[in-house]
């Protein structure tokens, strides 16, 4: 298990970024690290080994990356969330708000079965919003949450940990919103 500085250092900074008085938490420096992405992966699979999941939810774009090596690691199913009309098939879908307005997202219907246990993934969680609205969406299709893993959660006046009450949250390091 690495330590969180460990993941810090390999996160990079990016100040006003998409907008100004965004700190944008740049993953690109650390999934090209040579260890940098298989460690990430083995600390949340030895995380969440214990679980029984039988699937891996990931949440586009960047939780495609973490959620397909979690997927491999765990030797289960990965499915897609991704943003409105990407899907081919036929989906369920789940609104929710952000700070200015809304979004949604949409799940193929038929990826989930009844009483299946889930891991839900997203490399950062921020409000906590679009992990709330993903493990909806499981549980819409009868899923079971067995957990809800990050990267990144970021901390201070950001408490998208309390939206997430309920669910057995993990994430690698923890970083002060406005650092
Ligand atoms: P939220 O729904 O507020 O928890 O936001 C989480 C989603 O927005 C994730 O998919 C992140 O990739 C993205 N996101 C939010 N804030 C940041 C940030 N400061 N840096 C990088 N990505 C972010």
């Amino acid at each position: 298990m690495q330590k969180p500085e460990y993941y810090e250092k390999l996160i990079r900074n990016v100040p006003d970024f998409p907008k100004k008085g965004i700190q944008f938490k740049d993953i690109t420096t650390l999934i090209k690290d040579p260890k940098g992405l298989q460690n990430a992966i083995e600390d949340l699979g030895s995380a969440f080994k214990t679980k029984k999941i039988s699937k891996v939810v990931g949440i586009e774009s960047r939780g495609f990356i973490f959620g397909a090596g979690l997927a491999l690691k765990l030797g289960v199913g990965f499915v897609p969330i991704r943003k409105p009309g990407k899907l081919p098939a036929k989906t369920v879908s789940m609104e929710y708000s952000l700070e200015y307005g809304k979004d949604k997202i949409e799940m193929h219907e038929d990826a989930i079965s009844k009483g299946e246990k889930v891991l839900v993934i997203d490399d950062l969680l921020a409000t906590g919003g679009t992990l709330q609205a993903a493990a909806k969406l499981v549980e819409k299709l009868g899923g079971v949450v067995a957990g809800v893993g990050c990267v990144i959660e970021l901390t201070e006046s950001l408490h998208g940990r309390d939206l997430l009450k309920g669910y057995d949250v993990v994430s690698l390091v923890k970083i002060p919103v406005h650092e």
